[in-house]
């Protein structure tokens, strides 16, 4: 059956599923079929013109007006958030924070004017051999940007999240795929996102919001000819099925898919001699902290043998065997992490170190830590593989090179984190060069490793971590993903866009003749 066929065939609407029983709930939903997605996609090109045109100003007005306009929803949003995800009101409070933060970050992002790469070389008509012809460079946005809302972040990672908030500063609309673990949270924001875009006197098409479960929504929208970018965060089967998607249209077009990642931390010898205890307490509460389903869980810890490890383990072993089981976000993650944690258990060369407590309820994730050695880990690729929940391995390594030869062995990576003291600062040197190749972040003593929305982060990395490691979804840098660079030669001043006339930058930085000014 063909996936219009298939998307012909669906029921009308789904209902939002309570975390914690795994039972459907009375509201009910959409189920979005082909003609919602050409309607979507279709208003998304139409609103493309007015939109990219409007001033920094009225951009960055109508960020900031999403951010209230989500405040404004107050606790509903909080309390469907609470029952479709899971996660606790301080966590889901905290995240509301940060994607409200997010969206004024990237309003004074549009207001400072960086983001449109402004460079002017003026034209020398009298050099030689050849005259040098007058270029204008600018950014200008690559059109309607399709996005995949994440099961783990309802919120600052969903519906007004990252990719939304970067891909409309850019001057893209965009059109939602929401995820359907939490349809009663996404569209409630999608609704302070709709009042936003009337309140800003912006055309409809500025923002459209597609439900309903199963892959033949999300291929239709990959594959909608009007769509010019993806932003996805979710499962490497998901982020690589839509890769693929993208790559065999008529158009190609780019997808940033934030994917697996296990997230390594090496334990340096002194700081494991002076604190391993400590650090075996601290490094539980990062791994099961949220059920671990955050994308930096600490997933792979590496360390020299010794009597500084054996605290370690004697400490986390400990701190892990008392923690609360944790409801996960939906069944199938559930399933996944049994599956993943099963396969890590059984396997004969990996040792349990400790599990948590079991769990009463539905979907709940009981942790996990393992070990094995670093000659085991190189040669079964397989077990650094993403087990996403609160799950880890620890390698045992010989001496500092076998660690080296585990670290360039390991996929790309989001983080990677040396836990170290002050004496391991000549070992930590060494490192640095090996892990800044395999992951976006390298972190020096960050329990719980965390993403801060700030203009130096950078959330991406190398392969399987990302689909594309030469960018971030999180940060300032993110808008500079749904942009490219035109340049403009000899255009007469009333052809140039005003940014580009001489003197007419307003306030946004230039680069002039090769100088900033
Ligand atoms: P997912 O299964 O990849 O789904 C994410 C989104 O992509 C959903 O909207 C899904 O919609 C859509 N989708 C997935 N596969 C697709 C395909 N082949 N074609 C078209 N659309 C597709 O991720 P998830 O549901 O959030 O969680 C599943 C697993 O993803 C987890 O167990 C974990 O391993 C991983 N995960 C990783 C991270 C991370 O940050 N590293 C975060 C979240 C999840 P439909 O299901 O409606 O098709």
């Amino acid at each position: 059956m063909t996936d219009q066929a298939q998307l012909a065939e669906r029921p009308d609407t789904f209902r939002s599923i309570s975390a914690a029983t795994g039972e459907a709930e009375g509201l009910e939903f959409a189920v979005h079929g082909p003609a919602d997605v050409d309607a979507a996609c279709a208003a998304a090109a139409e609103a493309f013109d007015a939109y990219r045109a409007t001033d920094a100003e009225t951009r960055a007005r109508f960020l900031e007006r999403i951010g209230e306009e989500i405040a404004a929803i107050g606790d509903p949003l909080i309390e469907a958030a609470m029952r479709e995800s899971g996660l606790p009101r301080a966590r889901l409070e905290g995240e509301r924070g940060r994607t409200i933060g997010q969206l004024k970050l990237f309003a004074d992002v549009v207001r400072a004017g960086a983001w449109r790469g402004l460079r002017i070389d003026t034209a020398m008509p009298d050099r030689q051999p050849l005259p040098r012809p007058d270029l204008r460079l600018r950014m200008v946005p690559l059109g309607p940007v399709a996005v995949f809302g994440a099961s783990n972040f309802p919120l600052a990672f969903s519906t007004a999240g990252g990719d939304t908030a970067s891909a409309l500063a850019a001057g893209c609309p965009v059109v939602v795929k929401g995820h359907p673990a939490h349809p009663a949270t996404g569209e409630l924001v999608a609704g302070a996102i709709r009042a936003a875009v009337a309140a800003s006197g912006l055309p409809e098409g500025v923002f459209g919001h597609l439900t309903g479960p199963g892959n033949d929504l999300g291929t239709a929208l990959v594959q909608d000819p009007r769509i010019a970018a993806v932003g996805f965060t979710g499962s490497r089967g998901g982020g690589l099925a839509l890769l693929k998607l993208a790559q065999a249209r008529p158009v190609p077009i780019p997808v940033y898919a934030e994917m697996s990642s296990i997230n390594p931390v090496v334990l340096m010898p002194e700081a494991l001699k002076a604190r391993g205890s400590a650090l075996g307490t601290a490094f539980v509460g990062s791994l099961t902290m949220g059920a671990g389903q955050f994308c930096t869980n600490p997933g792979l810890v590496l360390a020299i043998e010794g009597e500084g490890l054996d605290s370690f383990i004697a400490a986390a072993r400990e701190a892990l065997v008392k923690a609360p089981a944790a409801t996960m976000l939906t069944g199938g993650i559930h399933a996944a992490y049994s599956q993943g944690v099963e396969s890590l258990a059984s396997h004969d060369r990996v040792e349990t170190i400790a599990r948590g407590e079991v769990g009463q309820g539905v979907a709940q994730c009981q942790a996990g830590l393992f070990a094995v050695d670093a000659a085991t880990f190189l040669a079964d690729h397989a077990l650094g593989h993403e087990v996403f929940g609160a799950s880890s391995l620890l390698v045992r390594c010989r001496d500092e090179a076998e660690l080296i030869r585990v670290l360039r062995a390991a996929e790309g990576q989001l983080t990677a984190t040396i836990q170290m003291d002050a004496a391991d600062t000549d070992a930590a040197t060494r490192l640095v060069p090996v892990l800044e190749l395999k992951a976006g972040r390298v972190l020096v003593n960050g329990w719980p490793t965390g993403v801060e929305v700030a203009h130096a982060m950078v959330h991406g990395g190398p392969f399987p971590s990302t689909s594309d490691g030469r960018t971030t979804s999180v940060g300032s840098l993110a808008i500079d993903r749904f942009l490219r660079p035109v340049s403009y030669q000899n255009l007469p001043a009333e052809l140039l866009p005003p940014e580009l006339h001489d003197g007419g930058q307003g306030g946004a930085p230039l680069l002039l003749d090769g100088k900033p000014v």
